[in-house]
């Protein structure tokens, strides 16, 4: 097959002119796993037995959720965000908690909080997800714990972290709200660190409309979170530590366990979708992707490209820009990375974050969910492939 010169743009040529490559927006995300007429016979049973929190549904999901993540226990939440609030809490830390800046913005809130300080570390280059090395030199005496992130999907350096919080001797706790049926060697996550955090909103893995999960290993930081998220009450009426309501409903409940069955199935869809992604795109000078240990599963959350302007001829932006008018719903995720956004900027450690920066400024999030066809995949590359050759990036290898 040709080059992208076999696209047959002239460089000066603007895209749009050829028309584009869908007639109608494609997505960036499609929620998936819902399951349509067994949820509808489910509502109608939530309806009829009365019971709309507190019921059968949530103890079935966090039943279903512990058994495919192989951890004693599952606490099922109205948010993850609201989920690694009580998680936090549950731990009664002072002082700060080390945690990426290349994230979403909820990780920080949850910190913040709790009254805690963020103090933000550098991220890997090759995983985007947090750089152990870099949080390292942040411990100090005022370290109360680690909030790593298994960054879209791809599983955080956990057993090196989990290192350095034992010589700190800090807790770890785990923002795995992209990360539900991800696995670092042959174990999933949800089995790491004091918690795991997972979130079933509509954008993730599982879906159960608005909700989260929180995964633990620990039976009294299970205790606690159920009675954090039932307004701290533990059933006495007497509680012993401020809590929220952060109860999941049945409804929600439900849907999310529709969305358990078929999860492997998407997982592996999804990194189908990656790696067709990578070897199209991977021949283009100037882009580059996140690297998924050989050993470890990434549930492909999202996918992204870095741009690199010196090689690919335009800047990120542009090419965001170009993606748009061909109808592809294109983002930055994650930009402005949270040590810049104007709640966060100049706090706790302020030390610059290069490699955080570097991929702000470079990364485009590119459609992926596991009912997205290998034609429409095919229908964004041609479209990545048109850009490239009107940026003036030269091919290496054989095109499309
Ligand atoms: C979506 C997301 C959250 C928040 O999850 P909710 O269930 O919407 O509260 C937290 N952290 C990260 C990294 C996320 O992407």
């Amino acid at each position: 097959m040709g080059t992208i010169a076999r696209c047959g743009i002239e460089r000066s040529e603007p895209v749009g002119r050829r028309g584009r490559a869908f007639d109608t927006l494609l997505p960036i995300v499609s929620p998936e796993g819902i399951p349509d007429e067994q949820f509808v016979q489910d509502v109608r049973r939530i309806l009829e037995s009365r019971q709309l929190t507190n019921g059968t549904f949530v103890r079935e999901l966090e039943r279903a959720a512990a058994s495919y993540l192989g951890v004693p226990y599952c606490v099922a939440v109205s948010s993850c965000t609201l989920g690694l609030v009580l998680a936090l809490a549950a731990l009664d830390l002072r002082g700060e908690v080390i945690l990426p800046s290349f994230t979403f913005h909820a990780t920080a809130h949850a910190v913040a909080w709790n009254g805690l300080t963020p103090v933000f570390a550098d991220c890997d280059p090759r995983t985007f997800c947090i750089d152990p090395n870099s949080v390292r030199q942040r411990i100090t005496r005022k370290t109360a714990a680690i909030l790593a992130v298994h960054l879209f999907g791809n599983p955080a350096s956990v057993l090196e972290l989990e290192d350095i919080a034992r010589s700190a001797g800090v807790p770890i706790v785990y923002d795995g709200a992209h990360a539900f049926g991800g696995k670092a060697g042959e174990r999933q996550l949800g089995t790491f660190g004091t918690a795991e955090i997972f979130s079933f909103s509509p954008t993730k893995l599982v879906v159960a409309g608005e909700g989260g999960l929180i995964a633990t290993r620990y039976r009294t930081i299970a205790k606690r979170l159920r009675a954090a998220r039932n307004y701290g009450d533990a059933g006495d009426g007497d509680p012993e530590a401020r809590g929220l309501n952060a109860r999941m409903s049945e409804f929600h409940a439900a849907l999310a366990l529709g969305g358990l069955g078929g999860i492997e199935g998407r997982i592996e869809r999804r990194n189908r979708i990656r790696c067709r992604y990578e070897s199209r795109l991977g021949q283009i000078p100037g882009i580059r992707f996140q690297q998924i240990c050989a050993a470890n599963r990434s549930t492909c959350k999202d996918f992204s490209l870095i741009v690199e302007e010196q090689q690919f001829g335009r800047n990120r932006d542009w090419l965001l820009g170009v993606l748009r008018q061909e109808n592809i719903d294109v983002r930055r995720y994650f930009w402005p990375p949270v040590h810049r956004q104007k709640l966060y900027r100049g706090m706790g450690d302020t030390r610059p974050l290069p490699v955080t920066d570097y991929l702000s400024d470079r990364v485009v999030n590119l459609p992926i969910y596991s009912s997205l066809p290998d034609a429409d995949v095919d229908l964004v590359c041609e479209a990545v492939f048109r850009a490239a050759d009107v940026a003036g990036a030269k091919a290496t290898g054989a095109g499309l």
